[in-house]
């Protein structure tokens, strides 16, 4: 499943993250998922879930947060509309969406360093 191989990066990730900080321990992990990202919240949270299990992660809880899409002009910046024509309302130019909207990111590791 792909949100299995999203889970092994993102503790792959925190593993790394916290052992080159030298970290104690970590506490918690925010994740944003975009809403095109093709990320299901639910699948990723029940992935997380049986993943984490014997990794650094065991007992770290994730705080998922869903990133509705939206575009908006590269050239003015004025909003697009959710459901409009994805030109620019202002000056037509092509609308482009708008960064976490199509991504998975980690947005937080509170870790415990020394
Ligand atoms: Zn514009």
């Amino acid at each position: 499943m792909h949100e299995y191989s999203l889970v092994e990066a993102l503790v792959t990730r925190v593993e790394a993250e916290a052992r080159k900080r030298g970290a104690l321990a970590v506490h918690r992990l925010s994740v944003r998922v975009g809403e095109l990202s093709g990320v299901d919240p639910e699948l990723f949270q029940t992935a997380y879930e049986t993943f984490r299990a014997g990794t650094l992660c065991a007992d770290v809880p994730l705080t998922l947060t869903r990133v509705a899409a939206s575009w908006s002009c590269p050239r003015c910046k004025t909003p697009i509309a959710r459901g409009a024509i994805l030109r620019c309302p202002a000056c037509d130019a092509p609308g482009k969406l708008d960064d976490g909207s199509d991504a998975l990111t980690l947005d937080r590791i509170e870790m415990e360093v020394p």
